[in-house]
């Protein structure tokens, strides 16, 4: 079936991911995996959030780069591009445009107390304003689809909230325009943390070469960097007193598993770090295996991926060109 945002009933999903680095397996456990669960119960959008990743210094060539390398990862992951509309956030200038709008009825107060902007702020010697106006383009990105659901990972539920006080405040000011989205977070993986330090939430903008599993990276090196993930001073998994590091492992091998709690107990209490980050390895692996071979055929085909994201944003301008109309006549600005 071709898809057709004017015609579709269906309620909207829109998610997006930044092209900042190199996809990790928090990314995929986070929010790509429930995409690809969901994506035929809506209208689907998922997008490659190029100008959310200029908030932070980008060397030029490998954002490029990075924009279809990401692209080919939705494929690969089960995103069908049939059904749902593959695009990047600058090749819409409505994302853009709309985000300005927005602007103009948020209070920075809000965005000052917005948990991500503390923390990439600190690693930062000159704070972008765009490091600050984030959420607002976040906001834009996913009233402009007027979304319901947006699947995304437990650190952008804050951003989320913010969304909804966002569409609130305009709603009250200028009379009933936007969706009010819902957030959804997956039951298991909502925060998968870094495996040198279970303390930080896994990212791709972090340093540090045992810190994360990269989606393409080569099985032997996925199992090194479980085996050297840190874990605690006990010898053996006990579920009553474990520490950080053992969770996220354990939360890792459930969330790619799909087995219960009690099915994880049952099977883990007592076996020794040694042998659990072998069984982790393996449960992580034979995903990323057929994945990563699914990446190979995906980017084998030239100009395919480039393809996609053309008809995803021609797909998409339609929706996002009508809802800019109507927040220009909402607000008074000058339309035709
Ligand atoms: P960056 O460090 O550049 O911010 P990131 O790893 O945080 O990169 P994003 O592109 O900001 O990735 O987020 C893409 C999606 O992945 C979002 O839905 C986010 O909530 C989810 N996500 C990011 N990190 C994790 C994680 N550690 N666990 C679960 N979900 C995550
Ligand atoms: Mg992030």
């Amino acid at each position: 079936m071709k898809f057709n945002p004017s015609s579709s009933m269906k309620a909207r999903v829109f998610s997006g991911v930044q092209p900042s680095g190199d996809l990790h397996i928090g990314n995929y456990l986070g929010a790509l995996k429930s995409w690809v669960k969901i994506q035929y119960d809506y209208e689907s959008i998922f997008c490659i959030v190029d100008l959310h990743a200029i908030t932070v210094y980008q060397e030029p060539a490998t954002l490029r780069a990075k924009i279809e390398e990401i692209a080919a990862l939705f494929l690969a992951a089960g995103i069908d591009p049939k059904h749902s509309a593959i695009m990047v956030q600058s090749s819409v200038p409505a994302h853009a445009e709309l985000a300005w709008m927005l602007t103009c009825v948020t209070p920075v107060g809000w965005l000052e107390r917005m948990t991500q902007y503390k923390a990439k702020a600190e690693t930062q010697q000159t704070v972008g304003d765009g490091l600050l106006q984030y959420p607002v383009l976040m906001a834009a990105d996913i009233l402009l689809y007027q979304a319901a659901i947006v699947p995304v990972g437990d650190d952008q539920a804050q951003h989320l909230e913010l969304t909804r006080d966002i569409a609130q405040r305009f709603n009250a000011l200028y009379g009933d325009t936007f969706v009010m989205p819902a957030t959804h977070l997956p039951l298991v993986g909502a925060r998968i943390m870094g495996l040198d330090d279970p303390e930080k939430k896994m990212s791709k903008s972090a340093t540090g070469t045992n810190h994360a599993i990269a989606l393409l990276d080569p099985v032997d090196q996925i199992r090194k960097k479980i085996m050297r993930a840190t874990t605690d001073s006990h010898p053996a998994v006990d579920f009553e007193n474990m520490g950080a590091g053992v969770r996220n492992l354990l939360t890792i091998f459930q969330a790619f598993s799909g087995w219960s709690d009690s099915q994880m107990q049952a099977h883990f209490s007592g076996m020794r770090y040694g042998e659990m980050k072998k069984q982790v390895a393996d449960m992580v692996i034979s995903h990323l295996e057929p994945f990563q071979k699914r990446y190979r055929e995906i980017t084998a085909e030239p100009g395919y991926v480039a393809r996609v994201l053309k008809e995803g944003a021609e797909r998409v301008a339609p929706i996002a060109n009508s809802t800019i109309e109507l927040v220009k006549r909402r607000m008074g600005l000058y339309t035709a």
